[in-house]
């Protein structure tokens, strides 16, 4: 069984998980991905949701456009975020809390008390009915990644952690007159200084 973050996981969650983790730049503590916590209510058997620490309104957001249902539970003494992947076959208890979501809803109402209690947002600059996980993971590649002219020096400070010090410094003197062309350019020469 695939895993992530040390926990057992469907393919769909292995998948889309770590696309998510890069898009919102952090890894959030999960609490649970497959399980059968009793206050799951079976959302958690056999694959396709994920509870973590609460997330941000902006990183509900993202889940959201990546095809994922997903809410801040505020529940006394059980803060956590719960997600549910849009289209994922390994659960299919879990499946109609995306449309509980697409119509405004909190999505506890399929399996407790149909009480269609609203969604406690975000709902503006989410894309409605929820992509699918799979569309999801294409979205979040297509946005646009920071161009390096953007970067500041504290991003610089981590690549240089990483990368090699004279490498660093080409690309950043690079970017600094003539980000794109320049920074490839700057690269390349780095490249076949390295070969
Ligand atoms: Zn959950
Ligand atoms: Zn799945």
């Amino acid at each position: 069984m695939p895993e992530f973050a040390g926990k057992p996981a469907c393919t769909c969650l292995a998948a889309w998980l770590p696309v998510f983790e890069a898009t919102i730049g952090r890894s959030p503590r999960w609490f649970q991905l497959i399980g059968d916590a009793p206050a799951s209510a079976g959302f958690h058997k056999g694959g396709g949701s994920a509870d973590c620490e609460p997330l941000t309104i902006d990183e509900i957001r993202t889940a959201r456009n990546m095809g994922a249902a997903a809410w801040y539970r505020p529940w006394a003494g059980n803060y956590h975020t719960h997600m549910r992947l849009n289209g994922c076959p390994h659960n299919t208890i879990a499946q109609p809390q995306v449309a509980d979501l697409n119509a405004g809803r909190d999505g506890t109402g399929p399996l407790y008390d149909n009480a269609g209690a609203p969604d406690n947002g975000p709902r503006d600059g989410v894309q409605w009915p929820l992509r699918t996980w799979r569309q999801g993971i294409d979205w979040a590649k297509e946005q646009d990644m920071p161009s390096p002219k953007d970067w500041t020096a504290e991003d610089w400070a981590v690549v240089q952690e990483k990368l090699a010090k004279p490498l660093v410094k080409a690309i950043w003197d690079a970017a600094v007159d003539k980000a794109g062309t320049a920074a490839r350019a700057a690269l390349r020469k780095a490249g076949e200084k390295a070969k």
